[in-house]
């Protein structure tokens, strides 16, 4: 652990890179504990959800700036009852990520209040709460290790068979099996370099391997061909059925089964409501779905960057 502490300044922009990619919050929140923008209170609780009665999220007007002189989120409220899916759209910069972000306690509100189970979850230690979200993020970090360390890593303790099992549900096992050293060969920066959505995949076993009752699902904007796309989805709908979720979409059509849509622009959540209801108000979302259905756009950063023009 000594070594850590010197190249503080190169941890620095290390740990805001990895806070940004929401890639790898366990290891890095135990290996930068001296760095954390964040405490635990002194009298910090364990979170524990059951697994009867979930866990509610909720947002309470939160305020929200990375830097001082431009705010991020404006007064945002909403409710994800337990055990429900709440799909959040929005074109690129919105805030949706930041969504997540925070959810996770990567920094601190200004104002308002999130809370899961009725708590703010400032309550509740880092760790109890970490450990109850799953995030399959935008883009997966890797670490250069093996792949069976990198599905793993969310639960050391897991056994090989798990792991196996784990693989197999996120339908990358036959592709692992068919590496030359098969579960043990290194992949990441300096190792075999994955495929966005072969990387995806490795996050998807992660999660269900750790088997949170939260979670967080970023949705990759880029390039999975189709049938990937769909296999992931399908994957995505059977993880997150019996658990509280928060699904950032791109693409529509992934979403129309959550039980509540939140529409965000600019910080702000400006229309929610279940896909058919959304359609009905005719508003932003009507028109981003018209969009994506006529094939003019294929995700909702591509209609903002069509509005912006
Ligand atoms: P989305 O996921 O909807 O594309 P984000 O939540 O990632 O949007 O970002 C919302 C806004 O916050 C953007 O304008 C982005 O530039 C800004 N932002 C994101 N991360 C940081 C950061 N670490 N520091 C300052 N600004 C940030
Ligand atoms: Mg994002």
């Amino acid at each position: 652990m000594l070594q850590l502490y010197v190249p503080l300044n190169f941890l620095g922009v290390l740990y805001r890179e990895i806070k940004q990619s929401l890639a790898d919050m366990e290891k890095l929140f135990s290996l930068l504990e001296q760095n954390k923008e964040v405490a635990d209170q002194e009298n910090a609780q364990a979170l524990q959800i059951s697994e009867q009665q979930g866990a509610a999220i909720r947002f309470e007007a939160v305020n929200f700036s990375y830097e001082s002189k431009r705010q991020i989120l404006f007064d945002v409220d909403f409710t994800i009852p337990a055990g429900s899916t709440t799909a959040v759209v929005g074109h690129s910069g919105s805030g949706k990520s930041t969504l997540s972000r925070l959810l996770f306690r990567f920094y601190d509100i200004q104002s308002g209040s999130i809370q899961i189970q009725d708590r703010d979850i400032r309550s509740y230690t880092q760790s109890s709460l970490r450990n109850a979200i799953g995030i399959v993020p935008q883009d997966t970090v890797l670490f250069n290790d093996s792949i069976a360390y990198n599905i793993a890593y969310g639960r050391p303790d897991a056994s090989h068979e798990e792991v196996v099992a784990a693989a197999k549900a996120a339908f990358i096992h036959d592709f692992v099996e068919s590496l030359p050293d098969g579960y043990q060969t290194t992949v990441g920066e300096r190792g075999l370099k994955l495929s966005g959505g072969e990387k995806q995949r490795v996050a998807i076993a992660r999660t269900l391997l750790k088997n949170p009752a939260i979670l967080i699902f970023d949705e990759a904007t880029s390039a999975l061909d189709s049938h990937s796309e769909q296999m992931i989805q399908a994957q995505i709908k059977e993880i997150a059925r019996s658990r509280t979720s928060l699904v950032i979409a791109h693409r529509l059509s992934t979403i129309v089964d959550a039980q509540q849509i939140l529409v965000m622009d600019q910080g702000r959540i400006i229309e929610r409501g279940t896909h058919q209801q959304l359609l009905e108000q005719r508003g932003k979302y009507a028109q981003m779905w018209e969009r994506q259905q006529s094939g003019m756009a294929d995700d909702t950063d591509d209609v903002g960057a069509a509005e912006d023009e």
